[in-house]
């Protein structure tokens, strides 16, 4: 299994949304698509070789390229368009927008890898994603707070697995109007939350390029 990371932005930071490329037994999995994602994959000459997006739900700074990429395959490229994947909550909502922008024939499938429940505002959900013969495995969080549902994936998969989670870790602190706490998990929260054996494999995404960088977490940062 090969991880690139294509941006680690979020709603508010670019110039690239959080979104991997996980190449696992020769097939491409894009793991969301939000803003810039369409750009860095054209200029990559990537956009052909991506077999299956998974998207963890329908906030903009998840799907905005989604529109773009299944264009530009379909009417360009000319060619037979990747399976989209979410989890059957975040489905319906994406097969909704995928009406509205122009692709009301494409089903979203829900059976894939094993889903990772998120705490966010909207219906979200990650993904496990697993190499059996290397027996590495990575942890996509989507956004969320820090969770028992995270710990308990990574908790199962460490044994057998050299894991990687990519966490989200929103270090601008936007704290939504109403007051009401933010969705998104911080670095303090973070290191509360989980042991010093699981805060090791963590990469924070979806922080943007700014920010302070507290040791001793790692923040992911784009590798295209
Ligand atoms: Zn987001
Ligand atoms: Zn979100």
């Amino acid at each position: 299994m090969h991880v690139d990371i294509l941006g680690v932005g979020n709603a508010f930071s670019g110039p690239v949304s959080t979104s991997l490329i996980v190449d696992l037994n020769g097939k491409s999995i894009l793991v969301d698509a939000g803003y810039g994602v369409y750009e860095v994959l054209k200029e990559n000459d990537y956009l052909e070789e991506i077999d299956t997006i998974f998207i963890s739900h329908t906030h903009e700074d998840h799907i905005a390229s989604l529109g773009a990429i299944l264009n530009d395959l379909r009417y360009i490229k000319k060619i037979k368009l990747p399976r989209i994947v979410a989890h059957e909550q975040v489905a319906r909502m994406l097969e909704s927008y995928l009406r509205v922008i122009g692709f009301p024939d494409i089903q979203v499938y829900t059976c894939f890898m094993p889903f990772v429940k998120a705490h966010h505002t909207i219906p979200c959900y990650g993904i496990v994603i697993r190499d059996n013969e290397k027996d590495e495995a990575i942890i996509y969080t989507g956004d969320t707070k820090c969770s028992k549902e995270i710990y308990d994936v990574w908790y199962k998969y460490r044994k057998r697995y050299d894991v990687t989670i990519y966490h989200d870790c929103q270090i601008m602190n936007i704290d939504p109007p109403n007051g009401l706490a933010s969705p998104h998990a911080t670095w303090k929260e973070i290191a509360l939350a989980y042991p010093d054996e699981m805060l090791e494999c963590i990469r924070g995404v979806h922080h943007g390029m700014g920010g302070d960088i507290v040791k001793p977490f790692r923040l992911a940062q784009p590798t295209i």
